[in-house]
């Protein structure tokens, strides 16, 4: 198998990842060549009139990786570091991650290079609606659903879909993570979150160890980190260190989770939360925890830090935290990575729930839509686990068979190869 090297891009390292099954899988060269590359990449210039008259020039990204199983589907991101690179990666990771959990669409990714506190609310809906303006040419219900990622929200659906709608009626089926009182879905807010704990209590059960003896950190304290906190702590385990931009904290009793997102969010940060004391960031990544949960930017478990993991398990809740090299690393540890594809995988699972229910104009209760999740969650982590020690490979290895395989069996009865 290929050395990783430690200098790759994002896009790279998801190709490493992919190229890494591709024998396993009997892809031959034609089909690695189409399931390697994206279909359509587009940039799209935004200019911004800021609040006070200027104008500035911005940039967004939407690629569409592959659509063999369905209509492109990936969230938006607002970030200074969303390029045309990263934007790609992303794009591929949804791809995979859309057929591991088995739900009928294929991947793509945007995003926006901005920092976007540097914005006022209204400069960030006129940067939304002028976006997907720009995008409204490729975007449709049937050939590329946007949704929230990073530093994006229902709020900026909401906008999105309203954008839409003046150029072609009303489309609530355009985006998915929309408020529930335009068509949103009931608990998509929390999806993402909920799959991951879904996936950890699966682990657990199969590893025969109980949640309330289970410490966690969790790196990261927006959507999905703080939901993952609150559903983790109802189920027991004791989350004894978070972070988000502001900092980080830790307790070693185990943090109050209920207070502590009552705190971050009247003050706008995880920082000074009474009865913790403060951490640094870096430090989080390397605390002698049992699980760690990276759940904000990718690439933060590199080949610098890898080997100063305590953790006896990684659920990765945000997309592409862990390098090639690192990952290697800590395989070689013997450290269990359940991989971004299956453990984030909740919010896309959620988010064509929502599709489906704009389509058939009807709504589902929130009790059905977390069955339904859990139904997608476990059977796809059921999947990765039988497959992996039947092979005797590691968890990405095996998610990323499974989800290879059935791209390359959409492709091939399409006739792409
Ligand atoms: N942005 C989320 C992800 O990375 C959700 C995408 C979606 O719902 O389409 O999986």
């Amino acid at each position: 198998m290929a050395e990783p090297r430690d200098d790759m891009t994002p896009f790279e390292a998801v190709t490493f990842f992919f190229d890494a099954v591709a024998d396993q899988v009997g892809l031959d060269d034609q089909t690695h060549a189409v399931l390697a590359g994206t279909y359509r990449e587009i940039r799209v210039q935004i200019a911004l009139r800021r609040d006070n008259g200027s104008v500035e020039t911005l940039y967004g990204y939407r690629v569409q990786h592959n659509g063999a199983r369905g209509p492109y589907k990936g969230g938006v991101r607002y970030h200074p570091h969303a390029d045309l690179e990263e934007v790609r990666a992303l794009a591929a990771l949804m791809t995979w991650k859309t057929a591991l959990v088995d739900v009928p669409f294929g991947g793509a990714k945007g995003g926006i290079s901005v920092d976007p506190t540097s914005l006022s609310m209204t400069e960030r809906e006129r940067m939304t609606r002028r976006f997907m303006g720009q995008v409204s040419y490729i975007v449709g219900v049937n050939r590329d659903i946007m949704a929230p990622d990073m530093n994006t929200n229902a709020q900026t659906m909401a906008w999105m879909m309203d954008a839409y709608g003046q150029r072609v009626g009303h489309t609530p089926a355009i985006v998915t993570g929309k408020p529930v009182a335009l068509g949103g879905s009931l608990g998509r807010e929390a999806a993402t979150g909920r799959g991951v704990v879904m996936v950890l209590d699966e682990l657990m059960r199969d590893d025969n160890r109980q949640p309330s003896e289970q410490t966690l950190a969790i790196q990261g304290f927006g959507n999905v980190g703080s939901w993952t906190a609150r559903l983790a702590s109802e189920q027991g385990y004791r989350i004894v260190a978070v972070s988000d931009v502001g900092g980080a904290i830790t307790s070693s009793a185990g943090l109050d989770i209920e207070h502590l997102v009552a705190h971050a969010r009247e003050s706008g940060s995880v920082v000074d939360f009474p009865g913790s004391e403060p951490l640094d960031p870096d430090e989080l990544l390397t605390l002698d925890v049992d699980v760690l949960i990276p759940a904000a930017l990718g690439e933060v478990i590199t080949k610098s830090n890898a080997d100063r993991v305590r953790a006896r398990y990684i659920i990765e809740a945000a997309n592409n935290p862990t390098t090639p090299v690192a990952d290697r690393m800590l395989a070689d540890a013997g450290v269990t990575i359940v991989p971004d594809i299956l453990a984030n995988a909740g919010g896309v699972t959620v988010s064509y729930f929502e599709w489906t229910q704009n389509i058939q104009q009807f709504s589902w209760d929130e009790s059905r839509v977390n069955d339904e999740l859990g139904r997608h969650m476990r059977s796809a982590y059921r999947q990765v686990r039988d497959y992996a020690d039947a092979q005797g490979c590691d968890l990405r290895h095996s998610a990323f068979a499974i989800a290879v395989q059935r791209v390359a069996d959409a492709a091939h009865l399409r006739g792409y190869v």
